[in-house]
């Protein structure tokens, strides 16, 4: 049998990545790590983590204005986005320690670079080419931009994150759930914020009901939501930069961010060479152990058409590492995979739309309700908050729980697990509300609306 120098080379220490590492180390396997950028991947540095930092600052604006009925002053606060910034860059680069020492602990070698696949076990980086029984691509996503002139004028949340100053005014393009929710922190932080988005709704990847109920809230926050049936150019004119949409109509901005979608980050990789087979998305193929159709070569993460989640990374890290060096028990469903949307208000879901539950046959009952929470009595506000659920009329399953509001992610995320355990309608029923939370809103939901 050849003798390899590393058990695994994994490229790209992100967050599938540094978990398969860390955890086939911990089975006692010899590997190494390649980062090009920073230890922890788009999630610690351009991703979850700042995202939602910046979407804590956010929230106290309207916190601040809350705060007012409930007996408050709301006199001499004032925002400072580079301390934001810069309190920002300083936790992450505590993580960027945190998971520097995570490896190195796991006795897992770092090398920083680039690096590429030379042949079925041998890896290059630094101009060093380094051997491997097996090589994980664990090399993530990135943002893309239409293919239109001036589109270089225009950011990407790769760049937001760093931004010298907060823009007076801000267009955001796109429809999915980094749109809404970068569009929510501009908004919340002050600036005038413009979301673009194709089609009647934002957030069609989700149950219908949440990207019209969203819609109104941040209407009712002060973005300007605007559907558009596509952009022509971006120019720079006095004072900032105008976009042009298809029937002549103009939108100026002092800065134009574009979250129209992430492609997986192959760029440099070698995996032509080796005849690595892509998808028709252009993710790299892989069967059900993470293999791609080079026996020796895994993928996980952003890099394949999996679910761009952190969780979902991890876990197929975990399953690799199993797989690999262990006893290989490990796997992972896709079903009941839970999201949250950071956006203002937040969104979350777990389990299945109405409209997939229709179409994989189920005839469901819906229960929704929309009421004003207990807070905005006193705040004034005139937010409200949504909840939906879809049961499966044969068995009384709850095939879906949908949410807009509050801390929906926190709320669903307990929801979750009784979807995973198969909870029934009437078993929600039977579970007492905690009293007085907007959660205990999905255990009284008695009479079905459809
Ligand atoms: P990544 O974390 O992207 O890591 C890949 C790493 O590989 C990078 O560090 C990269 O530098 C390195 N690399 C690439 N090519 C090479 C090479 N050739 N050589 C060496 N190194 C290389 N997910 C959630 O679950 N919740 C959220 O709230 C959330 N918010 C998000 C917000 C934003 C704005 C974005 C952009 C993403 C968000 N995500 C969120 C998605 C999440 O960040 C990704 O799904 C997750 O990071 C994917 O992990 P990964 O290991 O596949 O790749």
């Amino acid at each position: 049998m050849p003798d390899y120098q590393y058990d695994l080379f994994t490229i790209g220490a992100g967050s599938g990545g540094v978990r398969a590492s860390r955890m086939s180390a911990g089975f006692g396997a010899k590997v190494a790590i390649a980062e090009s950028t920073y230890l922890g991947g788009t999630c610690v540095n351009a991703g979850c983590i700042p995202k939602k930092l910046f979407s804590y600052a956010a929230h106290f604006h309207s916190d601040i204005e809350d705060a007012v009925g409930f007996g408050w002053a709301n006199d001499g606060v004032h925002f400072d986005w580079k301390t934001l910034v810069a309190n920002k860059d300083r936790e992450i680069a505590r993580l960027n320690g945190v998971y520097e020492r995570i490896l190195t602990g796991a006795g897992v070698n770092i090398l920083r670079g680039h690096a590429s696949l030379v042949d079925q076990h041998t890896v290059e980086i630094n101009g060093e080419r380094i051997t491997s029984k097996n090589i994980l691509l664990a090399t993530g996503g990135a943002p893309v931009k239409p293919d239109i002139p001036g589109s270089e004028l225009a950011i990407t949340s790769d760049e937001f994150f760093h931004l010298e100053s907060l823009p007076r005014r801000v267009l955001v393009i796109g429809a999915g759930y980094i749109a809404v929710e970068l569009a929510s922190i501009f908004n919340g932080l002050g600036a005038h914020t413009t979301l673009l988005y194709r089609g009647q709704l934002p957030l069609k990847a989700f149950d219908a009901d949440l990207g019209t109920f969203l819609a109104a809230e941040m209407r009712k926050k002060g973005v300007h939501m605007r559907h558009g049936n596509g952009i022509e150019r971006i120019d720079k004119v006095a004072g900032g930069l105008a976009l042009k949409q298809p029937g002549g109509e103009i939108i100026e901005a002092d800065c134009i961010l574009f979250a129209t979608g992430r492609a997986p980050r192959i760029h440099g990789l070698g995996l032509e060479s080796l005849g690595i087979t892509l998808s028709k998305k252009g993710g790299v193929k892989v069967d059900e152990h993470y293999a791609t159709n080079v026996p020796s070569i895994f993928a996980i993460g952003d890099v394949t058409d999996t679910l761009a989640l952190t969780p979902v990374a991890l876990a197929e890290g975990m399953v690799v590492a199993d797989q690999l060096f262990n006893e290989g028990k490990r796997q992972l469903s896709y079903e009941n995979i839970p999201t949250a949307i950071f956006s203002h208000p937040n969104v979350s879901s777990v389990g299945l739309s109405e409209t997939l539950a229709r179409e994989r046959g189920f005839e469901v009952k819906i229960f929704k309700s929309d009421f004003r929470a207990l807070k905005h009595t006193l705040s004034g506000r005139d937010e409200r908050t949504f909840m939906k659920l879809v049961v499966d009329v044969a068995t009384d399953r709850v095939l879906g729980a949908h949410m807009v509001g509050h801390d929906a992610g926190e709320i669903i995320q307990g929801i979750a697990v009784a979807l995973n355990c198969g909870a029934t309608k009437a078993q929600f029923d039977a579970t007492l509300g905690i009293h007085p939370t907007v959660a205990e809103e999905f255990v009284t939901m008695r009479t079905a609306v459809v």
